[in-house]
């Protein structure tokens, strides 16, 4: 995403097609840190995009392991986020 100014609804997801903006960000925080690595899913009722992210600190192996984790938490309780 090279264009970071356009109107949140005018971005759709390169993976579903639903608006980018709708997506949610997600992470699990280590001791009160902020995460560094985490998922994005949409909120699209039956989508199952999901694109993992991860900055300094984090790695995608860790990215990965954690929206499998959010996965499993999921199907056993509810959403992590
Ligand atoms: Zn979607
Ligand atoms: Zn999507």
């Amino acid at each position: 995403m090279a264009d970071a100014g356009a109107g949140e609804d005018a971005d759709l997801c390169q993976q579903c097609g639903h608006p980018w903006g709708k997506h949610q960000l997600c992470g699990y925080s280590q001791e009160g840190d902020v995460p560094r690595e985490g998922w994005v899913t949409c909120p699209a009722e039956g989508c199952a995009c999901h694109q993992t992210w991860s900055t300094q600190g984090g790695s995608p192996e860790g990215a990965e392991a954690a929206y499998q984790r959010f996965l499993a938490e999921r199907d056993g309780k509810g959403p992590a986020c």
